[in-house]
């Protein structure tokens, strides 16, 4: 399967070194976002079922950086490199991306992170998202959801955003752009260029620094959110 950059993703290794601050509020926050979704074990989806893990699963710096906190936690190092080598990046001969965490084979445990899965995984197949497949949708308060996104996506009442350049920041993104945005001085560059010259940022939601607003890029057009989907609703701020 084709990768969406030219980028040997096998190379990846600060995504592994992270200022230590950062790793303590990721761990806080994703406890605290397993406990605000407890009750919400049980969800009425077949086992087989996993429609919802294609496409581009966009996730905040914060899940981010508690995913590559679990792996290195959890995982064998040959295991994390077979993940990065083989599966980050991936794109499905349709276009869309790949879960690297996705285990089709695989007919119950499909995913390999489900302690750590970003929110937006957790709201499929719940009456605040549901999905297409004949299932009976469990109840999941807005506001419930509305809490766990403000966890994610907020520190205080700023936002969480990683610089790219002086223009761009990186709010929300699939797993692969995370990687190249945390890894070095230069990745960052070629993320920002990809993002600039190929005019699709595969769902991900960047911050103009200078205009002080969110955007998505989709077929070479940039679309402004007038509320950024709620996000920056509470107030404008760049934590990184
Ligand atoms: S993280 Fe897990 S639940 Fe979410 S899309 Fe990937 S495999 Fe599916
Ligand atoms: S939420 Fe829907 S698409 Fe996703 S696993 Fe459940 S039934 Fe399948």
């Amino acid at each position: 399967m084709e990768k969406i950059f030219k980028r040997d993703f096998s190379e990846l290794q600060g995504i592994f070194r992270r200022p230590e601050p950062i790793n303590i509020f990721a761990r806080q926050r994703m406890r605290e976002l397993n406990r605000l979704f407890e009750g919400l074990s049980r969800y009425n989806c077949e086992p087989s079922c996993k429609q919802c893990c294609y496409g581009s699963i966009l996730m905040s710096y914060t899940e981010f950086s508690a995913i590559t906190l679990y792996l290195q936690e959890n995982w064998a190092a040959k295991q994390v490199q077979e993940l990065i080598e083989q599966r980050v990046g991936q794109k499905k001969d349709d276009g869309t991306l790949l879960c690297p965490f996705l285990h089709p084979e695989k007919e119950r445990e499909h995913c390999s992170i489900y302690q750590v899965r970003p929110l937006i995984c957790r709201v499929f197949g719940t009456t605040a998202a549901p999905c297409n497949e004949r299932i009976e949708p469990v109840s999941l308060d807005d506001a419930v959801f509305h809490l766990g996104y403000h966890l994610l996506y907020y520190s205080g009442r700023q936002f969480i955003a990683l610089n790219l350049d002086a223009k761009m920041a990186l709010f929300e993104a699939p797993f692969a752009l995370w990687c190249l945005a945390d890894n070095s001085e230069a990745d960052r560059r070629l993320l920002s260029f990809y993002l600039e010259h190929n005019g699709d940022s595969l769902g991900a939601v960047l911050f103009d620094r200078e205009r002080n607003e969110f955007f998505t890029l989709r077929r070479g057009k940039r679309i402004a959110f007038s509320n950024a989907r709620d996000k920056g609703r509470e107030k404008n701020g760049n934590d990184a």
